[in-house]
C-alpha cells in the first residue's frame, strides 16, 4: 500500500519557524550569531541555556514543570534553575574538581538531575549521563572508559551497583548522594551540600571545541561507543531544536527521553532551554493513561516520543484516546527507529496532526534529517536534511565513495562541519577514523532518496538482508507486517539459506485480543506477500510476547539473529529484560 501524501496548509506553512526563505539563508555563522557567547568569544552551554534568560528577564518563566512518580508536581523557574546549576557547580569546585573533569549521573528523572548536568557544563567539566536502570557491570565499564571523577547517584543505586566495586576506579573522587542527611561512608549529601554553597558561580570560560559531554550509544549493533561532544554543538541544538521541533519561546514541551540517551539531554535539556521553553519532566515511565493525562492536562504543544511508544499507544487502540482533549498539540515528533507509515497516520487519526519522524544519532549530537513542520508528509520517510546539514547517499567499496542515484539504497552519509558533530569516540581513534571516508561522514545505517529530495531509511547496513539477488531492508518488511490488524510490533533478519543465500524470517507480537495460531501465521504471511512480493515476504514467521529491545527502545535484531544461528550474544548491557 502506497500511503497517501499528508499536506499542509498554508496557515502551518507560515507559522512555522523553518520557512523556504529560512532555509533558503541559513548558514552556521548566523546560528552562532543568534546565541549570546561568553565575553571574548567563548562559548558554553549553560550561559546559552540559562543564564542568558535570566538576565533578559524571564527568570520567572518556568524552565522545568517536575511530574513525580507520586503524583506530585514541581516548577522550577530558570532563575532557580540557574542558581541550583550554580550551586552544583561551587559544590565540585569545593571538592577540588578542575575544569575538565568527568562528572557522571545516575539517577532518575530528578530536578537533581538537571541541575547537575548544568552544573557540570557550567563549571567546563565533563557530563555523562546514565540510565539508572543499568547494572553494575554496564556503569563500572563506562565510567572505567570516561575515567570519571565524580558521580552523582541515590543510596539505594550506590549501594547496590557502585558500593562493590567503587575501589577499583582509582579516578572516582566523589559520590554526591540524593540525600537531604545520612549517606554511605565516602559519600556526601548532595543536597545540604548545594543549600551551604553560594548561589553564583562565574560560568567557565570555555571554547566552542571544548568537551562538555560523553554519551554512549544505544548498543543496538554491538558494545557501545562513547561519543564525545562539545559546547559548540549548543549551536546546532539552538537551531534544530527551532527548526525541526518549532520550538518556540514559552511552549509546553514534552520530551519522553530519558538523559541516559543523547535525545533526553540533546532535546530533553539543552535545546528546550536554549529555546525558553517550559519543559514537562516526568519521572514515572510509560503509562497509557498517565501519558495521555499529561498531553491534556499539562496542555502540551510540542511532543517529541519514540516508535516504541507510539506502538504502544497504537496497541491499546484509539478508543484509549477518545476521552481525552489533545487539542492544544501543535506538534509531534518521533525519533530513534524509523516509524512505520502506520504510525504517522494514526497520530493523524488520534491527535489531528501527523507524527513528524527524524533522524539523526549518538555521533551526529543533533537531529539531521527531518520532517519539518511546513513540510508536507510522506509517511514512511525521515524527511529531508535540514539546513546546513548536506546529507547523501553512497556506497563505499575499498576506500572509495560514489553517490547513489536516486531511488539506489547505499549508506546514509553526511558532510562534516556541523557543530554538534562528535569529535571522538573515546579511546577509540581507529574506530573513529573508519567514519569519515572520502570527504563524508559514514552513519552505517542504509538509505535512498527519492527524486523529490525525501530520504528513506532501509535498515542498519548490518541488518540488511540479501535473497535471491534482492536486497531487502528490514524496515520495508516490518512495516507491511504490522499493518496486519494482529500485529503490534514486527522484528525481521535473515537467516541463511542454501539456495536462496538469506530467507527473510519475521518475529511478530500481536495486538491484545489475537492468540498465535497456525491460520493467523498464514493469514499475517499472505498478506506480506500482497504487499511485498513472494520474494522479499518473510519465508517464517514466529510469535513472541515482546521483541527484545535496548532500554532506548531499539529492537535488537542482533541478538534475535544470533539467538537464531546459535552464536554468541555480545554486548546485552543495553537490553531490556525480554524473553527468549
Ligand atoms: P549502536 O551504535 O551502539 O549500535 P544505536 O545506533 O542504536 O547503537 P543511537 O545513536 O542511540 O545508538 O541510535 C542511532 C540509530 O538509531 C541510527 O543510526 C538509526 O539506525 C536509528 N534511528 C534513529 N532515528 C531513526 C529514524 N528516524 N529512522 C530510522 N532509524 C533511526
Ligand atoms: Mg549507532
Amino acid at each position: 500500500m502506497t500511503w497517501p501524501t499528508i499536506p499542509k496548509d498554508e496557515t502551518t506553512r507560515a507559522a512555522a519557524n523553518l520557512t523556504d526563505a529560512v532555509r533558503a539563508q541559513f548558514n552556521w555563522e548566523d546560528a552562532r550569531a543568534m546565541l549570546d557567547g561568553l565575553p571574548g568569544g567563548g562559548l558554553n552551554i549553560v550561559h546559552e541555556a540559562l543564564d542568558r534568560h535570566v538576565a533578559a528577564g524571564h527568570g520567572d518563566q518556568v524552565a522545568i514543570r517536575w511530574l513525580s512518580k507520586d503524583g506530585d508536581q514541581r516548577d522550577i523557574t530558570y532563575a532557580a534553575l540557574a542558581t541550583d546549576a550554580a550551586r552544583f557547580a561551587n559544590v565540585l569546585t569545593e571538592h577540588g574538581l578542575k575544569p575538565g573533569a568527568r562528572v557522571y549521573s545516575l539517577v532518575g528523572r530528578v530536578p537533581e538531575l538537571y541541575a547537575a548536568a548544568l552544573g557540570t557544563l557550567k563549571a567546563g567539566m565533563t557530563f555523562t549521563p546514565l540510565f539508572a536502570a543499568f547494572g553494575p557491570e554496564p556503569i563500572k565499564s563506562r565510567m572505567e572508559i570516561g575515567e570519571g571523577n565524580v558521580l552523582v547517584t541515590t543510596e539505594a543505586l550506590y549501594r547496590k551497583k557502585i558500593a562493590p566495586w567503587r575501589k577499583e576506579l582509582a579516578s572516582l573522587r566523589l559520590v554526591l548522594i540524593l540525600s537531604d542527611g545520612n549517606v554511605p561512608e565516602d559519600c556526601v549529601a548532595l543536597r545540604p551540600a548545594m543549600d551551604a554553597a553560594a548561589d553564583s558561580f562565574e560560568t567557565a570560560n570555555t571554547t566552542p571545541d571544548d568537551m562538555a559531554l560523553i554519551h554512549f550509544t544505544s548498543g543496538t549493533t554491538g558494545k557501545p561507543k562513547g561519543a564525545v561532544h562539545v559546547h559548540g554543538a549548543v549551536v546546532a541544538h539552538a537551531a534544530t531544536g527551532r527548526f525541526a521541533l518549532d520550538l518556540k519561546p514559552g511552549d509546553i514541551y514534552w520530551c519522553t527521553a530519558d538523559p541516559g540517551w543523547v535525545t533526553g539531554t540533546s532535546y530533553g535539556i539543552i535545546a528546550p532551554l536554549v529555546n525558553r521553553v517550559t519543559m514537562i519532566v516526568d519521572e514515572a515511565e510509560f503509562d497509557l493513561d498517565r501519558w495521555y493525562g499529561i498531553l491534556q492536562n499539562q496542555g502540551v504543544q510540542v511532543w517529541y516520543t519514540a516508535p516504541t511508544a507510539i506502538r504502544m499507544l497504537m496497541r491499546a487502540g484509539k478508543d484509549a484516546a477518545k476521552p481525552y482533549d489533545f487539542s492544544k498539540l501543535r506538534f509531534l515528533a518521533s525519533v530513534g527507529e524509523p516509524l512505520n507509515p502506520e504510525g504517522v497516520v494514526w497520530g493523524q487519526e488520534v491527535f489531528g496532526k501527523p507524527f513528524h519522524d527524524n533522524w539523526w544519532q549518538t555521533e551526529t549530537g543533533g537531529i539531521m534529517i527531518a520532517n519539518t513542520p511546513e513540510m508536507d508528509i510522506h509517511p514512511g520517510s525521515m524527511g529531508k536534511p535540514l539546513p546546513g546539514i548536506e546529507a547523501g547517499i553512497v556506497s563505499a567499496e575499498d576506500g572509495a565513495v560514489r553517490e547513489c542515484n536516486s531511488g539506489e539504497i547505499g549508506e546514509l552519509a553526511l558532510r562534516p562541519g556541523w557543530p554538534s558533530m562528535m569529535r571522538a569516540y573515546l579511546n577509540e581513534q581507529a574506530r573513529y577514523d573508519k567514519c569519515f571516508v572520502g570527504g563524508w561522514y559514514l552513519s552505517g545505517d542504509l538509505a535512498m532518496q527519492d527524486k523529490d529530495g525525501y530520504f528513506w531509511f532501509v535498515g542498519r547496513a548490518d541488518d540488511l538482508i540479501k535473497s535471491s539477488g534482492h536486497l531487502i531492508g528490514p524496515f520495508e518488511v516490518e512495516s507491511a507486517l504490522i499493518e496486519h490488524e494482529a500485529v503490534a510490533e514486527a522484528a525481521v533478519i535473515g537467516i541463511p539459506d542454501e539456495t536462496a543465500g538469506e530467507v527473510v524470517k519475521a518475529y511478530v507480537a500481536l495486538n491484545p485480543g489475537f492468540e498465535p495460531s497456525e491460520a493467523l501465521e498464514r493469514d499475517i504471511r499472505g498478506l506480506a506477500r500482497k504487499r511485498l512480493g513472494a520474494a522479499v515476504a518473510p519465508r517464517e514467521i514466529v510469535f513472541r510476547k515482546q521483541l527484545p529491545k535496548t532500554r532506548s527502545g531499539k529492537i535488537m535484531r542482533r541478538l534475535l539473529k544470533a539467538r537464531e544461528l546459535g552464536l554468541p550474544e555480545g554486548d546485552i548491557s543495553t537490553l531490556e529484560a525480554d524473553e527468549k
